[in-house]
């Protein structure tokens, strides 16, 4: 089970208004911003494949 409490990009705990993307593939969770840092729309774990949702908490 990938950690889904934690930001897999920059290791981060979440906090609750934290704007926060999930990888429908993989389920691994990131922050938005640290997404928007790597210029990709995609998930950084999948690589090729991975699609990201948002998701609401
Ligand atoms: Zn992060
Ligand atoms: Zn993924």
């Amino acid at each position: 089970m990938v950690g889904s409490k934690q930001c897999y990009i920059c290791g981060e705990p979440f906090e609750r208004a934290d704007d926060i993307v999930e990888c429908e593939h993989c389920h691994v969770r990131f922050h938005r911003a640290c997404l928007a840092e790597r210029e990709e729309d995609h998930c950084p774990r999948c690589v090729d494949e991975g699609w990201i949702s948002v998701v609401e908490f």
